[in-house]
């Protein structure tokens, strides 16, 4: 996730915003707000056109200093409508927020929008940000990219277009026929779009892809701007094996099954979309199990390939900084050691290929990460100054707590009567309703006919330890090869290790041994080769990992259906064309979270909450396909021979 370039700004009688790369000013220095609600806001019908929607969807080309972001947030807060907001927009150079503040500081009646947005704000990394505000009835994505490329990842359904780039004179790549074919292709039936610009070759390139164009007065000085509206669908069927038809937010009753951190903030996403939840848990509180250490790093996994893996760092990181729990425990801040060549060698290759912004990482060298460290490290490494540790246990339980959660219920069966699901423990019918979530990390198999989620068991114990003289200096968690975090009242924590295990049902693993005890021992010897601890105690509990290592999330799909379709289409001219997927409707999955979910989590529930919305999703195509239970099917599919 790279960083992108800055717009390099200036300001116009110190009030204006300017980008001297493209020379042009970002909203009119005259009445920028006036302007923009003529333009986009009322140009596009609204308030009005919330009126009996569920859902309204705004896609934006240029999102600038985000101010049809905030005054649209605004006419839909007036409006006191049930419909929720989602707005798509795209930004190929995004402005910091120091700049966005000062440019807030002239939108008048836009203060508390403008505030909450700033806390919200993400770093400069390209790609898909994603934004839950008021409650989880505003939802934001943000795309830091060029607006063809970003558009090609999205599914989704918009209403309304607000092409605002800077001027077609001066930002021509903005306005090319291949973002006009997104445009076309994002389109509802009847999408209205409107811009300022009255260019002749905007109005074809529109009309191309099945807008009806017409000039309408403009604002102020200018004699006229373009508005329209989708007549003719252009929509190709470029479907993929992962997409699931988008469809209207209907307010659901949904079972979660799971209380760890994958069932609680999905519960708590799907809550805050409308629906009305209930979470089933086989123990007498939430987070015991998976989720139960009693802490937990939120630190990326820096290596050249891992996208996603920072992707969900940089959001868990802004959503537990703006949860309404005081989750981080300790000063923010991890050194990760490069105990070896190799780490040397990665950690040069992570800073040179900017794998994070650079508000986000720096390289320490021995002697500073010493210093930083409070005591003597063995090498340098990396230092990531936002990250940090929670509490999984007590986050879960404190995220549970005013939800409607049944505790000590196990679920031993999941069948479907009609179109209701239902959820048998024992004889009992413990629930009836429309959807159902599986978010029992490892343990799917008994509960889901449907298709094949494959996982393995990896055990984790970590060690409780007595701290020394000079390891009770420590300042921030140590991280290489495993992690040792500042002694709490005399104590560390050092983990954990990571053992094969037979499967999720062999419940032997809870004991703490001796032999993983060994394990965490060495991984000491690693950060102070010279010093011998005390061990106390620990504890044991499992990851549900992927063979791939990635989570699983989406709706789960039926194995028979897949082969039966696609098999016929992975080769020949029409492989990169399917037909719609069939799925098992109303059962979806969250789990296989691995060795990061407390860090993965908050995005995954996000991803999970849009295929149940039917809207469109927050990360990248890309990323869907990676995330889709249906993934290892279709790479066999994929090796089969026609
Ligand atoms: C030793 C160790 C250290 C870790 N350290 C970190 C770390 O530093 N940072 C990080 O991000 N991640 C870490 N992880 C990973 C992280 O803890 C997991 O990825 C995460 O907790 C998984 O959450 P989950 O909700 O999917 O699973 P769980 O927390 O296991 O939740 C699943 C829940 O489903 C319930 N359940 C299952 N079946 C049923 C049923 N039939 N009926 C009712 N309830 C059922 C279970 O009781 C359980 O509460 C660590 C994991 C381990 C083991």
């Amino acid at each position: 996730m790279s960083e992108l370039a800055s717009p390099q700004l200036s300001w116009k009688e110190n009030k204006t915003p300017v980008s001297d790369r493209f020379d042009d000013v970002y909203f009119s220095a005259d009445d920028g707000i006036a302007e923009s609600l003529y333009v986009f806001i009322h140009g596009c019908g609204m308030p009005e056109a919330f009126e009996g929607k569920n859902a309204f969807t705004v896609g934006e080309t240029g999102f600038g200093t985000g101010l049809n972001f905030l005054l649209t947030w605004k006419e839909w807060r007036e409006a006191k409508t049930d419909c929720q907001l989602h707005y798509i927009s795209v930004e190929a150079f995004p402005l910091s927020k120091e700049e966005l503040a000062q440019a807030y500081q002239t939108f008048e009646g836009l203060d508390e929008y403008g505030e909450e947005f700033l806390k919200h704000y993400p770093v400069n990394a390209a790609g898909f940000h994603h934004i839950v505000l008021d409650e989880g009835r505003v939802k934001l994505t943000l795309m830091f990219g060029e607006a063809a490329e970003m558009f090609a990842q999205v599914e989704g359904e918009v209403d309304a277009w607000y092409l605002d780039g800077f001027a077609p004179s001066k930002n021509p790549e903005m306005w090319r026929a291949e973002v006009f074919e997104q445009l076309g292709r994002l389109s509802k039936e009847g999408a209205i779009i409107s811009t300022f610009t009255a260019a002749g070759f905007v109005k074809r390139g529109l009309q191309a892809v099945g807008f009806e164009m017409r000039k309408r007065n403009g604002y102020g000085r200018k004699r006229e701007s373009l508005i329209g509206a989708l007549k003719v669908s252009n929509k190709q069927l470029k479907n993929k094996w992962y997409f699931k038809p988008l469809k209207s937010f209907v307010k659901q009753k949904i079972a979660v099954i799971g209380g760890g951190i994958a069932g609680a903030l999905t519960a708590r996403r799907l809550l805050q979309d409308g629906h009305e939840v209930v979470i089933f848990e086989r123990n007498d509180q939430a987070g015991l199990e998976g989720s139960g250490n009693r802490m937990g790093l939120i630190k990326p996994r820096v290596s050249l390939d891992r996208g996603f893996n920072i992707k969900a760092y940089l959001s868990a990181v802004s959503f537990y900084d703006n949860l309404d729990i005081d989750v981080w425990k300790g000063p923010r801040g991890i050194f990760e050691l490069a105990k070896d060549s190799a780490d040397v060698l990665r950690h040069k290759m992570v800073m040179e290929k900017n794998i994070l912004p650079s508000s986000e990482i720096r390289h320490l060298s021995k002697e500073e990460a010493s210093e930083m460290m409070g005591t003597e490290m063995q090498g340098g490494g990396l230092w990531f100054p936002n990250a940090g540790y929670v509490e999984p246990s007590n986050l879960c339980q404190a995220l549970t707590s005013k939800m409607d959660i049944r505790t000590g219920v196990t679920i031993t069966k999941i069948s479907k009567q009609d179109d209701q699901w239902q959820l048998l423990s024992g004889e009992d019918i413990v629930f009836e309703g429309d959807a159902v979530v599986m978010a029992t990390a490892g343990e799917n198999a008994a509960l889901n006919d449907y298709c094949d989620l494959a996982m393995r068991a990896r055990r984790g114990q970590v060690s409780y330890v007595k701290a020394t003289k000079q390891s009770e200096k420590l300042k921030y968690p140590l991280t290489g090869g495993g992690y040792l975090l500042p002694c709490v009242e005399g104590e560390h924590i050092i983990g954990a290790t990571f053992e094969h295990w037979k499967d999720f049902f062999e419940k032997s693993y809870t004991e703490v041994t001796e032999v993983s005890h060994e394990k965490n021992r060495e991984k000491l010897k690693t950060f102070f080769p010279d010093m011998e601890f005390e061990f106390i105690c620990g504890r044991a509990s499992m990851r549900a990992m992927t063979p791939d290592h990635n989570p699983i999330v989406g709706p789960i799909y039926s194995k028979d259906w897949y082969v039966k379709e696609y098999s016929a289409f992975m080769h020949g001219p029409r492989a990169k064309n399917f037909a719609p997927a069939e799925y098992v409707e109303g059962l979806y999955v969250i789990c296989g979270l691995g060795a990061r979910g407390m860090q993965t989590a908050p995005l995954l529930a996000d991803v999970l909450s849009s295929y149940i919305a039917g809207t469109h999703c927050p990360v990248e195509n890309r990323y869907r396909e990676m995330l889709h239970p249906a993934r290892s099917l279709m790479r066999e599919i994929k090796k089969a021979k026609p």
